[in-house]
């Protein structure tokens, strides 16, 4: 898996319905993977506008792009389940 530059911002849509989706292979959960592969542990939820402290691996797809590839980014219960579009700051795990 690949991670994206921390400097980026990415338009994501979370995936419906990933809280009943199994960890990626090899990891205990999402969040998991997501603090594996990029060094890093998770402080705050990614979504730009949130400070809650992170506690899921949410699962997104980019907005507006043809690229099918879901990322893990970290994210609070609240902006993990959130319907609408979030800007998203990196690193982001592509998976
Ligand atoms: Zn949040």
């Amino acid at each position: 898996m690949e991670m994206t530059d921390e400097n980026t911002v990415m338009v994501m849509k979370n995936v419906m319905s990933a809280s009943v989706l199994p960890a990626p292979e090899g990891y205990e959960s999402r969040l998991d993977c997501w603090e594996r592969i990029t060094g890093r542990k998770a402080g705050k939820c990614a979504h730009e506008i949130c400070n809650r402290p992170a506690t899921h691996g949410a699962l997104a797809v980019r907005a507006f792009s043809t690229d099918t590839a879901r990322y893990i980014f970290p994210a609070c219960e609240t902006c993990a389940r959130r319907t609408e579009m979030l800007y998203v700051h990196g690193p982001l795990v592509k998976m």
